[in-house]
């Protein structure tokens, strides 16, 4: 039995209204983690726990961390998630009720991952957050599940960080023979990892993530997802901050369901009917969720925009 379900696909008449063409979305702010990440995160751990791994490690204190701790809660495998002094106490509170090992080092990012990987030994896996075939192969089912579904699509809307869900949605694209329906990869502007690859030919370092859009926060996007904007056709659009806070509010209204900033931008697309999607008469929105943000935040973030 996999870790992920089988998440609901419906037709968004709020969203198709906004963006003037049939929107379907993905509700994998469902997902039992809070996310999609549990996708590819649970094919991986599971994949570890049967190749004789006894611990799990994550260094991520978000969506990806979170994943991690349930996956090991599930399969009764130890779990360790090393974040920095920064990560929000929601963000500590989630992770210690899927019972995992927080471990609270250091000032950035950085220092918790060198933590994290001095863990590493024979018997422990580490769970890189998107940079990993095996979390790919995973994210691919939700393609599965929406052609299963019949559902004729003709684009694809993700939001992109590290660039793990763009390499599963393309991944499941491929399986199903549909490698020519493009995909709208969507950033915010502060996070905007892929836009600055493109822009440069090759994957690059932002020297900072302005964005609140945390869950976006790669500096460099992984190589796997700079290739497909090479190989298929891939649209890569940035929106603002502001725009995905209003996005959540509205799918808030619209759907009953909190999500993001980081799913936001993917939606604000769609909200604001950006010209991106003129060509295009069925969409599926990949609603990915996000479990860090909370309603008072995002009234925050909103009054503040
Ligand atoms: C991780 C995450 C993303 C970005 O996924 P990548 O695989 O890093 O591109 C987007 N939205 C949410 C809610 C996430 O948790």
């Amino acid at each position: 039995m996999p870790l992920h379900i089988a998440t609901p696909l419906i037709e968004s008449r709020p969203l198709s209204l906004a963006a003037g063409c049939e929107v379907w979305a993905k509700m994998e702010a469902l997902q039992p983690s809070g996310s999609f990440k549990i996708r590819g995160i649970g094919a991986a751990c599971a994949h570890h726990a049967a190749h004789g791994k006894r611990r799990f490690v994550s260094s991520s204190g978000g969506n990806a961390g979170l994943a991690v701790a349930y996956a090991g809660r599930r399969l009764g495998v130890p779990v360790t998630v090393v974040v920095p002094e920064t990560t929000s106490a929601t963000a500590r509170e989630l992770i210690a009720r899927e019972e995992a090992d927080l471990v609270v080092h250091g000032a950035s990012w950085q220092e918790a991952n060198a933590r994290a990987l001095a863990l590493v030994d024979a018997e422990t896996a580490f769970l890189h957050p998107f940079d990993d075939p095996l979390l790919w192969a995973g994210h691919a089912s939700m393609i599965d599940e929406a052609v299963a579904a019949g559902l004729p699509f003709d684009a694809v809307v993700v939001s992109v960080g590290g660039g793990g869900l763009m390499a599963g949605v393309a991944e499941g694209l491929a399986r199903h023979g549909r490698s020519a329906v493009p995909i709208v990869a969507v950033e915010t502007e502060g996070a905007a990892s892929l836009a600055a690859a493109i822009r440069a030919g090759a994957p690059v370092e932002l020297p900072a993530i302005t964005s609140l859009a945390t869950s976006l926060g790669a500096k460099r996007v992984c190589d796997r997802a700079f290739r497909l904007t090479k190989t298929r056709p891939v649209h890569s659009v940035t929106v603002t901050d502001g725009a995905a806070v209003a996005a959540c509010t509205r799918f808030l209204a619209d759907h009953r369901v909190l999500v993001e900033p980081a799913c936001g931008a993917a939606l604000a697309v769609l909200y604001d009917r950006h010209e991106v999607l003129a060509p295009f008469r069925r969409v599926l929105a990949i609603a990915c969720g996000g479990a860090t943000a909370t309603v008072a935040q995002l009234q925050a973030w909103q009054a503040a925009g």
